[in-house]
C-alpha cells in the first residue's frame, strides 16, 4: 500500500521577514520561553490535511488549483500564548475576509475528502515557540510587520532526525486585483 504523508495548506513567510520575527523574537523572550520554530519553518496553516494518501492528495491538489482567490496583504500586529498545546504565536488583530474565505474554502474541501477538521474556529497564526505550557510574560506589543501574500502551498510535514520539516510540493498563485485606471 502507497505511504500516507502529512499534508497541510500553508502560507509561507517571506526570508526578510522571517529574519526579522527571529531576531525580534530573540531579544524579546526568555531561553526558557519554549523552543523557537525555526526561520525556515515559520508558516500560516490554511487547512490541516492530516495522514493522507497520494490520491487523496491529488484530488486536494487538483481542487487547490482551480482555486481563484484574492491576493491580500495583512497586519502581523497580534500576540498570544495557548498554554495547553504550548504555542506562543503571531497573529493580526483584524484577519483580512480573502485570508478567511481561503482557509474556510480549503477546509470546506478538506471535509469533504474525508480530512477531520477542527470544531474550534480557525484561528490563522504563526507559531512562534513550542512547548510554552508554563506562564510567560509577553513582550507588551509586536513591531508592525506586514504580510503580503500573493500564492499559497500544500506543504509536507516530516519528522526526521529529531526535528519537524516542511516540503512545500505545490504551490498556487492567488489572484492580483488589476491595476486601477488612471
Ligand atoms: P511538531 O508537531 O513536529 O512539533 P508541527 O506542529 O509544526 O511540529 P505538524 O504537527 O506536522 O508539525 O503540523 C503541521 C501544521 O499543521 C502546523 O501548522 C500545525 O499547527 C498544524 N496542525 C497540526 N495538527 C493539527 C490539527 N489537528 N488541527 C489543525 N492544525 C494542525
Ligand atoms: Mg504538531
Amino acid at each position: 500500500m502507497p505511504e500516507a504523508r502529512r499534508l497541510f495548506f500553508a502560507m509561507a513567510l517571506p526570508k526578510p521577514l522571517q529574519q526579522q520575527v527571529i531576531t525580534w523574537r530573540a531579544e524579546s523572550f526568555a531561553a526558557d520561553a519554549g523552543r523557537p520554530v525555526a526561520a525556515a519553518n515559520l508558516h500560516m496553516t490554511l487547512a490541516f490535511l492530516g495522514e493522507i494518501s497520494e490520491q487523496k492528495a491529488s484530488v486536494l491538489a487538483d481542487i487547490a488549483s482551480r482555486i481563484q482567490s484574492p491576493a491580500f496583504s495583512m497586519q502581523l500586529d497580534d500576540l498570544g500564548h495557548w498554554p495547553r498545546p504550548g504555542v506562543v504565536w503571531l497573529g493580526s488583530r483584524r484577519a483580512p475576509t480573502a485570508l478567511l474565505q481561503l482557509a474556510s474554502l480549503l477546509r470546506s474541501h478538506a471535509a469533504r475528502n474525508g480530512c477531520h477538521q477542527s470544531t474550534l474556529p480557525f484561528h490563522p497564526h504563526i507559531s512562534l515557540l513550542r512547548g510554552a505550557t508554563q506562564p510567560l510574560a509577553l513582550p507588551a506589543s509586536t513591531p508592525q510587520w506586514t504580510l503580503t501574500v500573493a500564492d499559497f502551498g500544500l506543504y509536507e510535514s516530516r519528522f526526521h532526525q529529531g526535528r519537524t520539516r516542511y516540503q512545500c510540493l505545490h504551490s498556487w498563485p492567488l489572484v492580483s486585483s488589476p491595476p486601477s485606471p488612471c
